[in-house]
């Protein structure tokens, strides 16, 4: 009972919250929709009283006096149709503004999310709520007017059978409380499944995300059969869920068909008997038979605005989720805003560990002055790329002070740290757009000349011009036409016009060819003494060229120096360039 009761005191902070949404102009649809509403209530009580009219004219054989009520329904139809098409244009015109606005605050908080929030996350989940949640939140105002609008309508015609027949009246009541019970049930049952059929929907639109993202990775490890019987498993599971829904609620329905059947006839039993014993006109019990629906959806109205509600709450309760913060941590920031960094970079006894796990940096003291080449290496799962997480502030240090400029970085506002450090990683994110366009991402206005430019430092430009539509060329999801190395490049070209003055660079991995991992170093070099460059080197050409390397072993820095100097004093690093000569 107090659940029931939280819950709609949160029902209407929800609603206030909602309503926010709508600009005045959209407030002044929703009034007018109202207006309309209203207006059709009218048309639906006076219909069934002009067409039992018709049907004793036709009876008594007056035949103007039938033509004449025939013309008068056919205005009323008329009326009712114009106030239908008026209604529909008025929730567009509500929708269109409110739903936008609704779906790209959700687009602009879920950027907010803290990444190791969005790593816990299927990111379907985010998706999900942008559609399916924001229309079920969106509705709720045109389901109050309608149902409420409705709900009169009917005890409006209720009151007009209580003057015309008090028996008929009360069978009509008994019913209808009667209806409202099994609708009642109905929607506390289907609350419960509602809920689950969701979040298992969220979990198989997940996967099949994964299916697809994976395709190629599936196909190569020739696991086909076991995603198959996965996807069997993923997709039993949401039809059923979709069946136990759709049952329970047919279920329920049968239940009320046969209460209202039942009420059909007992209307036309009693209303013979009132008939024979002349209590009750012919056109009097024609005008109650035709109203009985209006009556009967009262119980209908009243339970699907308590659904529609509910449907309300799980909906909103996910969407404000994200844009209120509370479940869904955002990034914070301070307040300090320096418009642009030299590039001093100072890492203080620095300690870090992901979800209260171990430590996976423990105590780090560095520090890299403005311009300068810093190449951190060490085996993998050092801590190299936490560092790199650390500075570009996707995670925040619980011990110790990292500075930017001597300021702490938890001081900094978004804008400064995230306009003036960029970050290559081993295998960025290219948009499915032309590659203008994804260098355009950081800077609407660049210029041609900007692009080119930066895509000649990037050692990209000849590439380029050798494809058919040069600039233009569309680069598929996640940029699947090129190669991991002119990815990389792409992304390099992008920091350059993003022009921020801390470039965080991880070099791939994977095996690149000679001449691809030339050109990246070129890149590299062309940015050399321009730029505050940290790179996470895996090759040594990359290594030896830096003003400094930094080497880090299990979460601890064990010696800064120039490539001679560690070769002569760091034997984790000499140890790591023999392995790598080696090869
Ligand atoms: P490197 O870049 O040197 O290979 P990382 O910084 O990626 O090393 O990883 C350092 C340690 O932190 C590893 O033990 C790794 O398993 C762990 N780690 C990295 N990212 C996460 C994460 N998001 N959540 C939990 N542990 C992580």
């Amino acid at each position: 009972m107090k659940k029931e009761k939280i819950k709609y005191k949160s029902f209407f902070s929800h609603l206030k919250k909602t309503y926010s949404y709508a600009s005045k102009k959209e407030k002044i649809y929703l009034v007018l929709f109202l207006l309309n509403a209203l207006f059709m209530c009218g048309v639906n009580i006076i219909v069934p009283v002009i067409s039992a009219k018709q049907i004793v004219y036709l009876t008594d054989s007056l035949w103007s006096e039938l033509i004449f009520i025939t013309i008068i329904l056919f205005a009323c139809e008329m009326t009712r149709n114009f106030l239908m098409y008026m209604g529909n244009k008025l929730i567009g015109l509500y929708y269109l503004g409110v739903k936008s606005k609704l779906q790209l605050k959700l687009a602009e908080e879920t950027l907010k999310i803290k990444t190791e929030v969005m790593n816990e996350n299927s990111s379907s989940m985010f998706s999900e709520r942008m559609g399916q949640d924001v229309t079920s939140m969106t509705d709720i105002f045109i389901s109050l007017i309608h149902y409420v609008t409705s709900f009169i309508t009917g005890v409006g015609v209720l009151i007009a059978v209580l003057f015309l027949n008090r028996t008929i009246f009360v069978l009509y009541v008994v019913f209808v409380i009667a209806l409202c019970l099994t609708e009642y049930l109905r929607a506390e049952k289907l609350e419960e499944i509602r809920k689950e059929n969701r979040k298992i929907s969220e979990e198989v639109s997940g996967f099949s995300t994964e299916l697809v993202r994976g395709s190629k990775d599936i196909k190569l490890l020739n696991a086909e059969n076991s995603f198959i019987s996965r996807t069997k498993k993923e997709v039993d599971r949401l039809n059923k869920s979709d069946y136990n829904q759709s049952i329970a609620s047919s279920k329920f329905r049968l239940v009320n068909a046969t209460l209202w059947d039942s009420l059909d006839l007992f209307i036309v039993i009693v209303g013979v008997m009132f008939l024979i014993s002349k209590r009750i006109s012919i056109s009097s019990m024609l005008v109650i038979f035709n109203y009985r629906w209006q009556i009967i959806t009262i119980s209908y109205d009243v339970q699907d605005l308590i659904e529609s509600i509910k449907k309300y709450m799980v909906s909103s309760e996910r969407v404000f989720d994200i844009i209120d913060g509370i479940k869904f941590k955002k990034e914070k920031f301070g307040k300090t805003h320096l418009s642009k960094l030299k590039g001093h970079i100072e890492f203080k006894n620095v300690s870090f560990n992901y979800k209260n796990g171990d430590d996976v940096l423990k105590d780090i003291n560095f520090k890299i002055n403005p311009n300068e080449t810093v190449s951190f290496v060490g085996k993998s799962g050092s801590g190299k790329t936490t560092l790199f997480n650390l500075i570009s502030k996707l995670y925040t240090s619980k011990k110790g002070e990292i500075l930017l400029d001597e300021v702490n970085i938890n001081k900094l506002d978004k804008e400064t740290v995230r306009s003036n450090i960029s970050v290559i990683s081993q295998n960025p994110y290219i948009f499915n757009m032309s590659i203008k366009d994804n260098l355009k991402v950081v800077k609407e206005n660049a210029s041609d000349d900007e692009i080119i430019s930066a895509c000649k430092m990037a050692a990209l430009h000849d590439y380029i011009m050798g494809l058919k539509d040069g600039y233009d060329t569309i680069v598929g999801e996640s940029g699947v036409t090129l190669s991991g190395g002119q990815r990389q490049r792409l992304a390099i070209a992008r920091a350059l016009i993003q022009n921020t003055e801390i470039i965080l660079f991880d070099e791939a991995t994977s095996a690149l060819d000679n001449e691809t991992q030339g050109k990246i170093q070129d890149a590299i070099n062309n940015m050399q003494g321009i730029y505050t460059i940290l790179i996470i080197a895996h090759r040594f050409s990359t290594v030896v060229g830096a003003d400094k390397i930094v080497v880090v072993d299990d979460g601890k820095v064990v010696g800064i120096g120039t490539h001679e100097e560690l070769l002569k004093n760091n034997d984790i690093y000499k140890k790591l360039y023999e392995l790598e000569l080696k090869k």
